[in-house]
């Protein structure tokens, strides 16, 4: 499911490198299922860097499980709204995302049309290979930065570079991460890494 902020990402040739970012606890403070205006909460220095990530020429695209859809904790056009709150947010910074990715599925969930088993949840690669389609995306030189070993391997799955981080559930989830992959205390600090130029070296995470 994807909905995309404007369509100037979707070139005709010529590959695109992608930043992809979880939302909940590494863009925003992690609150549980969170979809209410009131609860949503940049983790500092997010804004700016999602800035720092276009001007440094790399499409920024949110891929966001929403379980809670199929759970019935919130309708889809919530996720939609909180989404268009996070544009109005970014743009008081000069920055804005380029594409949501949204799974609102659960194999176990109870909304009808949203319970089933699925090929977007993280850490299925879904959401990214989509988003590689729609958008030209080098995968191999693109990155995934996220705070739950799911989203670790949903990067490695899709053959791009797993960034963690250790806001969110990032701590609760640290002993689950392959050794070898990048790992930073936030999203702004893993932005100026990836920006500055990671140094790159962890091709066992790749297969
Ligand atoms: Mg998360
Ligand atoms: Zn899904």
């Amino acid at each position: 499911m994807v909905n995309r902020a404007h369509d100037k990402g979707r070139m005709a040739e010529g590959k695109n490198r992608a930043v992809f970012l979880d939302r909940d606890g590494t863009i925003n403070v992690e609150k549980g299922y969170v979809h209410k205006i009131e609860d949503f909460e940049f983790i500092p220095g997010v804004p700016q860097a999602v800035r720092l990530l276009r001007d440094a020429g790399f499409l920024v695209i949110v891929v966001t499980n929403q379980s809670g859809v199929a759970r019935g904790y919130y309708p889809l056009g919530a996720v939609h709204t909180l989404h268009r709150h996070m544009d109005a947010e970014l743009a008081k910074h000069g920055a804005a995302v380029d594409a949501y990715y949204i799974c609102p599925h659960h194999p176990e969930g109870e909304e009808q049309g949203y319970s089933m088993a699925c090929g977007c949840r993280k850490p299925h690669p879904g959401m990214l290979m989509e988003a590689a389609k729609d958008f030209s995306i080098d995968l191999a030189s693109s990155y995934m930065i996220g705070d739950h070993a799911s989203d670790v391997e949903a990067a490695v799955r899709a053959g791009c570079r797993p960034v963690f981080v250790t806001t969110g559930h990032g701590r609760d989830e640290s002993a689950r991460v392959p050794e070898g992959v990048p790992r930073f205390g936030s999203l702004p600090e893993a932005v100026r890494a990836i920006v500055g130029g990671i140094a790159w070296e962890n091709p066992e995470t790749k297969d």
